[in-house]
């Protein structure tokens, strides 16, 4: 299971990039993506996942 980043509503902050345990999170076009096959979406490491819990924008990820 992965998160993705939706590119519409992503503001380009880099706020979740570097609060991910996976680093999974990189720049991408003018905005960010969330790698899908290195995503753990947090199970081991956390109790959410941390680009969520990080993220001002409603509705920006979202489950992939
Ligand atoms: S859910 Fe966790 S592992 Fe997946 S991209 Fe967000 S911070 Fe990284
Ligand atoms: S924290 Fe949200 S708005 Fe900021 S770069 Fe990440 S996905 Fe985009």
């Amino acid at each position: 299971m992965a998160l993705s980043i939706v590119r519409d509503l992503c503001t380009a902050c880099g706020d979740c990039e570097p609060v991910c345990p996976t680093q999974s999170i990189t720049p991408f076009k003018g905005v960010y993506k969330i790698e899908a096959d290195t995503c753990t979406e947090c199970e081991e490491e956390f109790d959410v996942p941390q680009c969520l819990d990080v993220c001002m924008e409603d509705d920006c990820i979202v489950t992939a």
